[in-house]
């Protein structure tokens, strides 16, 4: 069995590894965190679940040094919720060596970012526009990191982060090392790259699949009219431990969650338009599992990562491929399997074919149980 001790890390780092239960390293990890100790540019592509937040996590703790105060590592990621997770993956890690994470996003005071920026910072992990935000008023300094890692970067470019991520590298030394993660490889990602990277060392693992093979795919042919019914027939007939719920659109992810608790169910909503502070609870709850439905916008589930997610299920079909992957990643999460369920419209079934030509995969027609089936 390959271990983490066959790289060369701090002990305090290895056992910050133990400490999350890691044993081995995921195929990514051991590709590219050879190649960022080393100081390369490194382009990392796989799928969701497959570890990619350590793969730079733990190289970039490796290189802090802590007795410098000052911001040594940026990360840009595409939500809160996903900056937030990556700080505190990266603090449990690093917890021993008493490196400083911190995340920043907007929707949070901006005068208590500025106060824990003060306290001494190592790496700071941030949404693009927030991170400028800082940077224009001064009260981020990043002239002395030696790493930029953009996460998601897909993800990013789809939220039209773009400008933003350009406007910030301004601020970053000129030779710095710069790490790109994402899912997908759009070409708009390879001319970020060409542009700002030296030598990308590029690094991708299960080449041309782009689904995990562990996640069971089925569909539901439903009428418009009676989906909320059908929804609830799934939900009672399925063993469900957590489940993320998506729509198409905000109000969408508020009627649906209402309708659902009106039924009993324990379910919230998440997307962009709520106070963060609910979204904070929201997420929290879901965590602790008093919320077992989380009903959520593409956008606001990006990059989730909350363990025993048993069922991803799309009330509305996604858009296209790329959204379909996304979203069914958020289950199956690091070799766990997972389910995911689609509910199509007769609209709706022209949709279906093109994400499983996307796919290169067939999604198994299921019946809606029918309600003595559910009853028993
Ligand atoms: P990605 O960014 O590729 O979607 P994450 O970094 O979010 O994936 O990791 C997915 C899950 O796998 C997380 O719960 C993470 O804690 C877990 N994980 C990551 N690396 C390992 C490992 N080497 N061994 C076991 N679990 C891991
Ligand atoms: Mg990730």
């Amino acid at each position: 069995m390959k271990r983490f001790d066959m790289f060369d890390l701090d002990p305090a780092i290895l056992r910050g590894i133990a400490d999350m239960g890691f044993e081995e390293p995921s195929p990514i990890q051991e590709e590219c965190i050879p190649l960022v100790l080393r100081g390369e540019d490194v382009i990392g592509q796989a799928q969701t679940g497959t570890g990619k937040t350590a793969a730079f996590g733990i190289p970039v703790l490796e290189r802090i040094d802590p007795r410098r105060r000052e911001v040594q590592s940026l990360i840009l990621a595409p939500t809160r919720e996903l900056a937030i997770q990556i700080s505190e993956e990266m603090r449990k890690i690093g917890r021993l060596k008493r490196v400083r994470t911190l995340p920043i996003y907007g929707g949070q005071s901006i005068g208590r970012q500025i106060k824990a920026l003060q306290q001494g910072v190592h790496v700071v992990i941030g949404t693009p526009g927030r991170i400028l935000d800082h940077l224009r008023r001064g009260t981020l300094n990043l002239s002395r990191v030696e790493i930029m890692v953009l996460d998601e970067a897909d993800e990013m470019l789809d939220m039209g982060f773009i400008d933003d991520i350009e406007a910030v590298m301004k601020y970053l030394p000129e030779h710095r090392q710069l790490l790109l993660f994402s899912a997908t490889m759009p070409p708009a990602i390879r001319q970020l790259a060409k542009k700002y990277m030296r030598k990308p060392r590029y690094v991708t693992v299960s080449r041309g699949e782009v689904t995990v093979p562990v996640i069971e795919q089925v569909y539901y042919r439903v009428l418009e009219s009676n989906k909320l019914e059908a929804l609830c027939r799934i939900l009672d007939s399925e063993d469900i431990d957590l489940a993320i719920l998506f729509c198409r659109t905000k109000k969408g992810v508020d009627e649906l969650a209402e309708a659902l608790q009106a039924r009993g169910y324990l379910a919230g909503g998440l997307h962009g338009d709520l106070p963060q502070q609910q979204r904070d609870r929201v997420m929290s709850a879901f965590r602790k599992k008093e919320i077992e439905l989380l009903v959520a916008t593409d956008v606001a589930a990006r990059g989730i990562d909350v363990g025993n997610v048993s069922h991803v299920i799309n009330y509305d079909i996604p858009q296209d491929t790329e959204s379909y992957v996304h979203r069914i990643g958020r289950t199956g999460r690091a070799g766990r399997t997972g389910v995911a369920l689609t509910l199509v419209t007769p609209r709706e079934m022209k949709q279906l074919r093109s994400i499983e030509e996307g796919i290169h995969q067939r999604l198994e027609l299921r019946e809606v149980p029918s309600l003595e089936e559910v009853a028993e």
